[in-house]
């Protein structure tokens, strides 16, 4: 192969990568006006459906504009050697190669950050702001920027340096340290990222006590699950959409219910929610889908390291020198049609698991609050009731609101 038929192959896969992603968009948008089904008929009145209809739209175009935006940009930096470009000036400033790496991702990554920055803005404070979702601040919108780069590039930066280190030492065989080290570091997340990183972005109060409260420990006595750490998140703070999730394994395992939801559902919908996510819990989610991603991690810097050190990766983006981190970006794209395979598989693992944790929510505690807490939720954020089955078979971690009720009153 040469090094410029690699290069149309990489061009080949962004494309096609692209027209893919923008025809589901579409197809999904063209069954935006179908008529509800029957058991959906009471998610929405007429003028939030109304509302939602608008919303969706909005959105839709939103989202062209958006990928239509980096498709050209990607473009234009791959034609215009902007990799070739950006690795001299990392070059020019020190001998080093993880810290070449380091500046040469670290210029990528803010310079592609702060280009994309307007659109998040837009969304955040017209879209937003206009189906009255959006409680962001601009401060906090900014503030909540500079911290995702600081921690990005402490994070991000300390596992590419340790990645390159290995490389350094050990070769192709790289590969095993660095699946280590990540695997390491993403069983401290999975434990602590609740403890750690929470905080840098949000408040987590205890429930306090109370009927809530007391209604949660009785139905935990109910079905044998030792939890006394339920945090009440300041989710409000940037928007009025609602969430509840489940972190950490052991004794670091802890619910996190969103103000939010705690202020939109009855104290039953928010048990039978809470019953959902023990279901995950119970039914070993947490560790299933650990142990999966630990998996593809390993799988994914095994193939990497077959190919990295190739100097054709160089050729094909115009960069003389062979290096880790020019392999790291062909490789990236290479892998694309991989990472989409493994996704969806994910997706519909994670969606057989929200069946799973339904039907544990409806054994152990009832399946009517739960469907009206899922369709309180979904009402509250406009979302689309009549999503295209490709759309939801590619992108759903969870399965349709309608097909989440048909199971529940089975
Ligand atoms: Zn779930």
């Amino acid at each position: 192969m040469t090094p410029q038929l690699l290069f149309y192959i990489l061009i080949g896969i962004i494309i096609a990568n692209f027209i893919f992603d923008q025809f589901l968009d579409a197809l999904n948008a063209k069954h935006f006006n179908d008529s509800l089904p029957e058991e959906l008929s009471d998610v929405y009145d007429d003028k939030e459906y109304e509302r939602s209809q608008a919303y969706k739209k909005t959105r839709y175009r939103f989202g062209i504009l958006t990928s239509t935006f980096s498709l050209i940009l990607t473009l234009a930096f791959f034609f215009l050697e902007g990799f070739a470009y950006v690795d001299d000036i990392a070059r020019s400033i020190s001998d080093n190669s993880i810290v070449i790496a380091l500046i040469f991702f670290g210029i990528i990554l803010l310079a592609s950050d702060i280009l994309t920055t307007p659109f998040s803005y837009y969304s955040t404070f017209v879209i937003e702001e206009k189906f009255g979702f959006n409680k962001t601040t601009k401060a906090t919108f900014f503030l909540d920027k500079l911290k995702g780069w600081l921690m990005g590039a402490l994070l991000g930066g300390g596992i590419l340096a340790l990645i390159i280190w290995f490389y350094q030492l050990t070769g192709n065989d790289f590969w095993i340290y660095a699946w280590i080290i990540v695997t390491i570091f993403s069983i401290f997340m999975n434990m602590f990222y609740s403890k750690l990183i929470v905080p840098l972005f949000n408040k987590q109060t205890p429930l306090e006590d109370g009927s809530l409260r007391q209604k949660i420990e009785a139905y935990a006595r109910n079905v044998g699950f030792q939890i006394d750490k339920i945090f009440i998140i300041d989710g409000s703070k940037r928007s009025t959409k609602a969430n509840a999730y489940f972190s950490g394994f052991g004794k670091e395992k802890r619910i996190t219910l969103y103000d939010t939801l705690v202020n939109d559902l009855e104290e039953e919908e928010i048990v039978a929610v809470l019953a959902h996510e023990v279901g995950h819990y119970k039914r070993k989610h947490i560790i299933y889908n650990l142990s999966l991603s630990i998996l593809t991690t390993g799988l994914t810097f095994w193939i990497l390291s077959l190919f990295v050190s190739n100097p054709i990766f160089s050729q094909a983006l115009s960069v003389e020198e062979t290096s880790f981190h020019i392999g790291l970006i062909v490789f990236g794209i290479l892998y694309t049609p991989i990472s989409e395979i493994t996704g969806l598989l994910m997706n519909l693992l994670s969606r057989k698991f929200e069946y799973q944790a339904d039907d544990f929510a409806k054994e152990t505690y009832a399946a009517a609050p739960l469907i009206s807490s899922l369709k309180k939720l979904s009402s509250n954020s406009l979302n689309n009731l009549t999503p295209h089955p490709s759309y939801v078979f590619f992108h759903y971690s969870h399965p349709s609101l309608g097909q989440r009720i048909f199971n529940l009153k089975k």
